[in-house]
């Protein structure tokens, strides 16, 4: 069985920072999955990102991989904010960073993962077996979604979840309803719109909040009471970026309010004229029975107290994602046993290290400890070099020299 010291399961936008840091700290790392693999498979075609250009940089020591120099070595204009950034730039540019920062990724699953005395056994896909002394589960959103109870039984001809669509043009001609207020219902909604479907949104809530459109000119004042920061502007918002260690000594009840309470759901600045006017969005409209008739769906609402029905060809549930270690299928039983958890979030250290020695959690599943920027690609820098700091402290690895001057082109 091959041994590694650490082993870095998931190749999205948190383990390939993490891998960067400890790469460029001499610290052995190998990192498994398919690169990029939720943004390449489970999200729209046509996306745009909700976060700024400057906040969607992966993390590498020295910042040299980061979004500005991938546009200009592209020929392209970066502007860190204001310009709607597309899912594909996203990955091209993602892309780039592995090539040069973690040119290693060993594209296999993780199938299950145990421990072991002196360390953990990770099963992989491909039948072969791994040895390491310290395991980081960067493996993201994807285990956690959620379909309200309604919906659970229907195939996928009828119900599916916005993590299931890549290309929406399936839907052409047809009748769909989208459910859920948040980013990913409303622009699942504006691009089905686009591609030829007859769509409404159903919300529960009584409003869809849109975001302010950054390209706004503010006065050097407004921007003193609201400068921007990496999950939107405000001084709030700017402590939440920032400052993940300080919201870690907050007690665990606070943490986890402030993690279910803040950055709800909203609708991109850019998105707005895509939606509003455009598609019926049913506020106050909640969802309380769905029958199969004729292969098609009939819904039952309930709005201002009277029970609404239609039909419709195919509903997608926009309903988001809810950390549940439980769902996490590669984790051995006995191996979960030993998680300690608080409401279905890992409860971690201040070097993101869980009840189990060695077993480290970074991403979403971290947010209850370190707030919600572990929810964003922005966080990828904490995580990073928070990670690396502990890894080397215990490892006791000599400082190394960090490699400076690359320069090579992009798709080199
Ligand atoms: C529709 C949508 C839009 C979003 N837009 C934005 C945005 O604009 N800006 C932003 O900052 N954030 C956005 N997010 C949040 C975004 O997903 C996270 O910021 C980011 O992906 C977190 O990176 P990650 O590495 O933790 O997770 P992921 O990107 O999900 O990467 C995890 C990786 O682990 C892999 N993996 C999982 N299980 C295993 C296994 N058993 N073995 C091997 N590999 C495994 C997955 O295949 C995946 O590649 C969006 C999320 C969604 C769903």
């Amino acid at each position: 069985m091959m041994k590694v010291e650490n082993i870095i399961v998931g190749a999205g936008p948190f383990g390939l920072s993490i891998a960067s840091h400890l790469r460029e700290n001499n610290i052995e790392a190998l990192v498994i999955g398919r690169p990029m693999a939720s943004w390449r498979g489970h999200m729209p075609t046509g996306m745009i990102l909700k976060s700024e250009t400057f906040a969607s940089n992966l993390s590498d020591p020295l910042s040299r991989y980061n979004f500005e120099r991938f546009l200009r070595l592209r020929g392209t204009t970066y502007r860190p904010i204001g310009d709607p950034l597309s899912l594909s730039d996203f990955i091209d540019y993602a892309d780039w960073f592995r090539q040069h920062a973690v040119p290693e990724v060993r594209d296999v699953e993780l199938i299950n993962l145990r421990r072991i005395e002196d360390g953990f056994e990770l099963g992989l896909g491909d039948g072969s077996h791994l040895w390491a002394k310290r395991v980081i589960l960067a493996t993201g959103y994807l285990a956690f979604r959620q379909t309200p109870l309604a919906l659970g039984t229907f195939p996928a001809e009828l119900v599916t979840h916005t993590s299931q669509h890549r290309d929406l043009s399936q839907f052409a001609g047809k009748d769909v309803t989208v459910i859920g207020r948040g980013q990913s219902g409303l622009e699942t909604a504006a691009l089905l719109r686009e591609r030829g479907a007859n769509v409404r949104i159903l919300v529960r809530a009584a409003n869809v909040e849109w975001n302010s459109d950054p390209n706004a000119i503010r006065s050097l004042i407004a921007r003193l009471r609201r400068p921007d920061a990496g999950l939107g502007a405000g001084w709030y918002s700017l402590a939440m970026s920032e400052l993940p260690t300080a919201f870690f000594r907050l007690p665990l009840h606070k943490r986890d309010r402030i993690v279910r309470t803040s950055w709800g759901p909203s609708g991109a600045w850019w998105l707005k004229q895509r939606v509003v006017d455009k598609i019926p969005v049913l506020t106050s409209h909640e969802l309380s029975h769905v029958v199969e008739r004729n292969g098609k769906l009939e819904l039952s609402v309930q709005a201002a107290g009277e029970t609404v029905r239609f039909e419709t060809d195919h509903i997608i549930a926009a309903t988001g994602y809810k950390v549940d270690m439980k769902r996490l299928a590669f984790l051995d039983k006995a191996l979960q046993s030993e998680i300690k958890a608080f409401d279905g979030s890992p409860k971690l250290n201040a070097a993101f290290e869980s009840s189990v020695p060695g077993l480290h959690f970074v991403g979403v599943a971290s947010a209850q400890s370190f707030g919600p920027v572990m929810r964003f690609v922005y966080g990828t820098k904490h995580a990073a070099a928070i990670l690396t700091r502990h890894v080397r402290s215990v490892s006791q690895v000599r400082p190394s020299k960090i490699r400076t001057g690359d320069t090579a082109p992009v798709g080199a």
